[in-house]
């Protein structure tokens, strides 16, 4: 029987990466009946919203979805609807291997990190005022009643909340995937010395949950010296764990150690539902170029086949990354450019397609 499975192929990119990915998983032989549903911002002109109820009504009834990145409008406009979906379904874990691969153009090489990211709080969860808010007001009232300094007049406020339940569930997933995958350690990673009561939140239950996982090895890092450490010997590193928006960028620094966002998977997992999208965005530099290198989203169908219970595809198509990108003749641009400072004799987003299934 098929497996049902949402595709969301999102704008920029997403369209041709979406496809190449299709043709790829349907090369292993595993049968999807996919169910394409459009979001973001041309939905936004004909539906009036970004994020219409049929896309998580589908959602709801697959419990499955794979989704191209969706260009998110800075500064005003929507808000994000990856943001939106990650919250609707509570999907709490982020996770975000970032794995060499031989021929991926890095100057690092045998990279294996996996990131565990919260993906509902902190300040990503968008809590947000402008200076104009009443709400600001009663905000600053409250500070200084609190005996802290307030911040200037004019200031925009964001707020960043920080559950025990949210870091507890988080770090319990890192472990859990830590003692399953015979991993040797786990890094919680925070900025507690400065934010004491949220990431200091963070932190003790990082230390609670690891003192109930003996069998793997735990430490913490400050953020900045975890970027450091991840750039000078990223090999002293194996599962890592942190709230959202340090893992948001940790995670593009870890795609930067792999060859680039091309190459960096990534699955949002909850309790009932999970979607598998790649660390990048929408790339409108390169969108409808035939350039993109479709292998992230294709890596984060592998994450998808190995959930539904169809490792041996999962296999295969890694297998197939592995073995098109060591050989070397076919590769996009942007894999090229990393390797010879020149995208010459590159191949576009399809032919890379036609090779993995070759
Ligand atoms: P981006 O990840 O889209 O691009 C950053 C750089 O990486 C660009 O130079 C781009 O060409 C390159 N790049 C990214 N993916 C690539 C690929 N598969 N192949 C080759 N090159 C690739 O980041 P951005 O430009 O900051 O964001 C663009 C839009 O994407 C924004 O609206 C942002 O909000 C959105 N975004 C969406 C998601 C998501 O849907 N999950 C994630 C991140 C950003």
């Amino acid at each position: 029987m098929a497996h049902e499975v949402v595709l969301i192929p999102g704008d920029g990119i997403g369209p041709e990466i979406s496809r190449a990915m299709q043709r790829v998983v349907e090369a292993t032989g595993v049968s999807i009946a996919w169910n394409v549903q459009d979001a973001g911002a041309a939905v936004m002109e004909t539906e009036g919203t970004p994020l219409p109820e049929r896309v998580l009504d589908a959602i709801v009834e697959a419990r499955v979805a794979i989704k191209g990145p969706v260009t998110t409008p800075v500064g005003s406009g929507f808000r994000s609807i990856n943001v939106a979906l990650r919250k609707h379904f509570d999907l709490f874990s982020c996770v975000r291997p970032c794995l060499s691969q031989p021929g991926d153009g890095s100057r690092y090489t045998d990279i294996d990190l996996v990131i565990f990211r919260e993906n509902t709080e902190d300040l990503y969860a968008g809590i947000e005022f402008s200076p104009n808010d009443s709400e600001v007001q009663t905000i600053v009232d409250a500070i200084v009643r609190s005996g802290q300094t307030p911040p200037r007049p004019g200031s925009a406020l964001s707020i960043k909340p920080i559950s025990e339940v949210g870091s507890r569930r988080i770090v319990e997933a890192a472990f859990a995937y830590a003692e399953c995958a015979g991993r040797r350690k786990v890094t919680a990673v925070h900025k507690a010395n400065i934010m004491k009561e949220t990431d200091g939140l963070f932190l003790r239950v990082a230390r609670e949950v690891a003192a109930s996982h003996p069998t793997v090895a735990f430490e913490d890092r400050i953020v900045d010296a975890a970027c450091m450490g991840l750039v000078q010997d990223p090999w002293s590193f194996d599962v890592l764990v942190m709230p959202n928006l340090y893992g948001d960028i940790i995670s593009d620094l870890g795609a930067g150690l792999i060859g680039g966002l091309g190459m960096a998977p990534g699955a949002n997992m909850g309790q009932t539902v999970a979607l598998f999208e790649a660390t990048h965005g929408s790339a409108p530099d390169i969108a409808g170029k035939d350039r993109a290198n479709p292998t992230a989203l294709i890596l984060s169908a592998a994450m998808m086949l190995d959930h539904l219970g169809e490792h041996a595809a999962g296999s295969k198509i890694r297998e197939a990354v592995r073995t098109v990108l060591h050989e070397g003749a076919c590769v996009t641009a942007d894999v090229r450019h990393t390797q010879t400072g020149s995208s010459a004799g590159a191949v576009g987003t399809q032919a890379y397609a036609d090779a993995l299934i070759e």
